[in-house]
């Protein structure tokens, strides 16, 4: 084993002396491991050249215990929209009301649409069920049910509002399909839902199948994210790149980060058009912050990662491989350390100081990295709308608050059959997208939240807006609650809405 060199103790708060090459970054430190985590990544960043001009910001629980329910000052923005640049700790997020996750808001509110996450194994020398895995997945960053709109309709039924977007899909799809380019990747899988969710699934698949048309050297396939997962958690090396909308690609990475052999290996970027963020795919694990038990490595391979998108591609590489052999050498951080395998257990600094010492070597067995002449694929800006369609409006749904008559879908039906004309007629009434009128089940177990859906019943098979809301005011007339609606919609004459289960 390489004896570990004594690197200098480096002021971590200190800026990096400016070089005319130099680049401002913002640095966060984060909560619970975050500073320890931190501290590490840079004394390694410092040691092997990085040029670096670090500008410091608070983010996280210091800031949330102020008050500041958004967990980041009005000043750090300043920084990032200056810097562009983010490496960021890992913050701990209040659980419950009042707080939104700091990281939705940095991702959506700096565009950073692309989430990467590569997810390799490091067989023999890290202990796991997969030796053959080196996936990417590229997660969604902005849309899907993050979005975080959510409400509470009725006193039992709340509701989160999942939006998929045509040019958000577009963006990341086409992002992935150029990182798989631009890395010699050979298969680009696609992970959805559309089986269920057949309009907002259905559109990324669907978007994945025409961007796929344009890149005929890369292999396209699409799995239904339950299988799919399934299947990475037992054959992970059948998987090369995978893109997938936000929440499936949250879940699936710290899964796939984990069996590599442990969630603190894992590193990530948040690429946008206008900025980048960089941290690890792990939270703030408070239940072992300030024990120097930590293992460093996710926030240290994005930052790897960084260096890669801020042109430093030698320091990069000189980083990764370093990391590599330390790696090899079997010095490992508890999460990771196994008896007859590891052979040093060691703290977060002196890992650290351990990849410090290997700088310069390179791996033996572990492939080799090479970044001196590597780019990041650029965030790509979505394209101008071109998606011109005709639209028409052939009905509503009206969701009501209704708990009357033991909840009898018959008596609620009769009411509303009695309220739709001439405009409309009552096409059925769901509860909870089951179809419990005309023609229900008394099985159906129903809750106070209905959803009425009303259609054209004039020749033309469409409505006009002014029509419903003649129809609310009937609704409203009838003593009943209407808590929102949505439009019946066709694009070019094709029906926009989903079906209710039993229609
Ligand atoms: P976590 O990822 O913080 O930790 C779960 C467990 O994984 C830990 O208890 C630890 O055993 C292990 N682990 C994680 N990172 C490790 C590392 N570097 N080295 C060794 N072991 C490690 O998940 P959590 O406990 O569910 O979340 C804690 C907090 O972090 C929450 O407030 C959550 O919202 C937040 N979080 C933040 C981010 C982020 O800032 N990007 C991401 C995920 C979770």
């Amino acid at each position: 084993m390489t004896p570990l060199a004594q690197p200098e103790q480096i002021d971590t708060q200190a800026p990096t002396p400016k070089t005319a090459k130099a680049v401002s970054i913002t640095v966060a430190r984060g909560d619970g491991i975050g500073p320890e985590i931190m501290d590490a990544t840079l004394r390694v960043l410092h040691a092997a050249g990085a040029k670096l001009d670090l500008e410091f910001i608070d983010i996280g629980e210091k800031v949330y215990r102020k008050g500041i329910t958004a967990g980041i000052e009005p000043s750090a923005w300043a920084s990032l929209r200056k810097t562009r640049v983010f490496l960021k700790s890992p913050i701990t997020t209040p659980q419950g009301g009042g707080y939104k996750s700091l990281n939705v808001t940095t991702r959506k509110t700096l565009g950073l649409y692309a989430n990467v996450r590569p997810c390799v194994s490091y067989h023999p020398f890290v202990q796991t069920k997969h030796p053959v895995m080196d996936v990417v997945i590229i997660r969604e960053n902005e849309e899907d049910t993050y979005a975080g709109i959510e409400h509470q309709q009725t006193r039992e039924v709340t509701q989160c509002l999942k939006l998929i977007t045509r040019p958000g899909c577009e963006k990341i799809v086409r992002y992935a399909f150029e990182y798989a380019r631009a890395n010699g990747r050979k298969k680009v899988t696609c992970f959805s839902k559309d089986n269920i969710m057949k309009l907002t699934d259905g559109l990324f698949h669907k978007v994945f199948d025409e961007i796929s048309a344009e890149y005929p050297e890369i292999i396209a396939d699409h799995w239904i994210i339950d299988i799919g997962t399934a299947k990475i958690a037992d054959t992970p090396e059948v998987f090369d790149v995978i893109v997938t909308p936000n929440l499936y690609g949250d879940i699936l990475s710290d899964v796939a980060a984990q069996i590599t052999g442990s969630v603190g290996l894992a590193g990530s970027a948040n690429i946008g058009e206008h900025c980048a963020m960089f941290e690890a795919i792990h939270g703030s694990a408070p239940l072992i912050a300030g024990q120097d038990v930590a293992n460093p490595s996710g926030l240290l391979l994005a930052s790897v990662m960084m260096l890669v998108h801020i042109g430093q591609g030698d320091v990069a590489q000189k980083v990764h491989n370093a990391w590599l052999a330390t790696i090899e050498d079997g010095i490992h951080t508890p999460d990771i350390y196994r008896e007859g395998a590891s052979k040093e257990k060691v703290g977060t600094q002196a890992f650290a100081n351990a990849v410090i010492a290997h700088l310069g070597q390179m791996p033996q067995q572990l492939k080799p990295v090479s970044y001196a002449d590597a780019t990041q694929p650029a965030a790509m800006a979505a394209k101008p709308a071109t998606y011109k369609a005709e639209k028409t409006l052939q009905g509503v749904d009206v969701f009501l608050d209704w708990d009357e008559a033991d909840r009898c879908p018959k008596v609620l039906g009769r009411k509303l059959e009695a309220i739709a004309g001439p405009e409309f007629k009552l096409k059925m009434v769901t509860n909870r997208g089951v179809k419990v009128y005309p023609d229900g089940f008394p099985e159906t177990f129903c809750t106070d939240h209905w959803r009425c859906r009303f259609v054209s019943n004039l020749e033309t098979g469409s409505v006009t807006h002014a029509e419903v809301i003649g129809l609310l005011h009937r609704v409203l007339k009838a003593g009943l609650d209407f808590i929102k609606t949505e439009h019946l919609c066709a694009f070019d004459g094709k029906r926009g809405y989903s079906l209710g289960q039993g229609e």
